[in-house]
């Protein structure tokens, strides 16, 4: 059986004219004469543009590859009896009175109203246009919102002094857009790669935007390069050319200005360049954010091979990091390579797998391990809880990237036909915001006039977090466990022998043995 189904997919508005072989996804008679609406035909014409997931700038996209071990394998154990962090008083323990709340740092001081943050919201075009909803949403949620890298490089109007950045306006907006609600829970992190640090980010965001949050990024679940996104002109892909990025093809040469112009090139690429982690560096990095005022300095890796995940424990456990935040094989994107999505990288439950045995290693030795966040693929309450479980007692939380851009999206999508509505009828919009979302009337209580403000979006994503967290409050309740710090991995079964094997985590059928013998008597 195989587990991917290349040479087709909604993802790259491809497919074949009959059933494809399943290794290679060509056609089982591929004909002369078929206009080819596979991807090998529409690369015979569009070439390297038929790497990425289309239309760029409008889609999230995620990994259509069917793991052979995912979080489906588990179940999330029940009980009958007792309850863990409160009285077993049927009055008390109602699942209303679960604990979602959680701690994020070295010290524990950054508090979450619920266990999850936004992936990299970067400089891809859905995400630049889709942070306020995204940034507000994380605001009025009391979660994180984390603004990727490339912001101030790609910025049009940026400023820079002696090659490094003095004034971003598109940085200054995405940081106030979360700051206007922000009340004291979650908060707000920047990203700096390769480029982003050659260009002064770091300084630049703390010292003058006072953003306190900062991370390092050694790359993603979607791929094992930098970021990129897509160019519409000319003149953009000359500008970015300028400022240090790879951009291909490259915009300076004159048959590459002859394609653009006849058609045959519709759009040019940007790229960032590829880390080199090395631990002295990585610690000099640290100690350089810690030292121009970053308050909490954070690492995001991606789904790199053993060694690499390692790596990034040890030197975050070193260096006393504020959050790890491990992304899986099977993640979104708003902008990768479609194959490297598919086909790269350690999936994401094996790769919590490993990072649990590794996070043990190390706490056996007496070692700090920072507050770990798994992402890759997760989207709803009982992956959250089973993330959080399958990690314990490492995992504090739960990086959901393409979700949180849905909801988002969807909020925003409703709120503009109801604006519309509205505006014909002669009514007040936000009035239809109280009808439209069923935690309208609950944000317009708290927050009086400025509720006309929120982005509908914004108002998406807070609606879709209200709903996970009464799901993870049921699911945590059905566990008997009344607060996050509780969950551990007996709350799991393994559904498959792979599962079990890959895991650890007890087979189904044996969970539970010695008390069932003791039960029996
Ligand atoms: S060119 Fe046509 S027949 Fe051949 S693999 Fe592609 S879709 Fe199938």
């Amino acid at each position: 059986m195989s587990f991917s189904k290349p040479n087709r997919s909604a993802a790259t508005l491809t497919t074949t004219r009959v059933d494809p072989a399943p290794g290679s996804g060509i056609c089982v008679t591929c004909v002369d004469g078929c206009e080819g609406p596979c991807e090998i035909g529409r690369s015979a014409l569009k070439g390297r543009e038929v790497i990425y997931p289309i239309p760029f700038g409008k889609i999230t996209a995620g990994s259509e590859k069917d793991y052979p071990v995912d979080f489906s394998h588990f179940n999330i154990q029940g009980t009958a009896v007792g309850a863990v962090g409160v009285e077993a008083d049927p009055d008390k323990a109602t699942f209303p009175a679960v604990d979602t709340t959680t701690e994020l740092g070295a010290d524990g001081s950054i508090k979450l109203n619920f266990p999850v943050f936004t992936g990299a919201v970067g400089s891809t075009d859905i995400a630049r246009i889709n942070w306020t909803e995204v940034a507000v949403g994380a605001a009025i949620s009391g979660v994180i919102v984390v603004a990727g890298e490339n912001i101030c490089g790609m910025d049009p109007q940026a400023e820079f002094s002696n090659g490094k950045i003095s004034k971003s306006p598109e940085m200054e907006r995405r940081v106030n857009d979360f700051k206007d609600w922000y009340d004291g829970t979650g908060g707000i992190i920047v990203q700096a790669n390769v480029e982003d640090t050659k260009l002064g980010v770091p300084e630049y965001v703390i010292q003058k935007l006072g953003v306190e949050i900062f991370e390092l990024k050694w790359g993603q679940g979607a791929k094992d390069i930098g970021g990129e996104v897509k160019l519409p002109s000319i003149e953009r892909a000359l500008q970015l050319k300028e400022r240090g990025y790879i951009v291909l093809p490259d915009p300076t040469n004159p048959a590459v200005q002859r394609a653009f112009k006849a058609g045959g090139i519709s759009e040019f690429e940007r790229h960032s360049r590829l880390g080199m982690v090395d631990e002295d560096a990585f610690h000099k990095s640290v100690e350089h954010l810690r030292g121009v005022g970053a308050k909490y300095v954070t690492l995001k890796t991606g789904a790199y091979r053993p060694a690499d995940l390692a790596r990034a424990i040890k030197y975050s456990s070193d260096a006393k990091i504020d959050l790890l935040t491990i992304d899986g094989a099977g993640g979104g994107t708003g902008m990768s390579p479609w194959r490297m999505m598919n086909e790269w990288g350690v999936p994401t439950v094996q790769l919590e797998c490993l990072t649990y045995q590794m996070c043990e290693k190390l706490r056996a030795r007496g070692a700090y391990i920072p507050p770990i966040a798994i992402a890759g693929g997760l989207s709803l309450e009982d992956h959250i809880f089973k993330a959080i479980a399958l990690g314990a007692p490492y995992v504090k939380a739960i990086c959901l990237g393409r979700a949180v851009l849905t909801a988002a999206m969807v909020g925003k999508t409703h709120g503009r036909l109801m604006t519309q509505k509205m505006e014909d009828e002669g009514e007040d919009p936000s009035e239809g915001f109280e009808k439209l979302f069923a935690v309208g009337a609950e944000l317009k209580d708290r927050f009086g006039n400025d509720f006309a403000k929120l982005p509908p979006g914004a108002i998406g994503m807070y609606s879709y977090i209200d709903r996970m967290k009464q799901g993870l409050q049921q699911f945590m309740a059905g566990a008997r466990k009344f607060a996050l710090k509780y969950i551990d991995r007996n709350d799991l079964i393994a559904l498959t022998r792979d599962a079990a094997e890959v895991s650890g985590i007890t087979y189904v059928m044996e969970s539970d043995a010695e008390e069932v013998e003791k039960i029996l008597g």
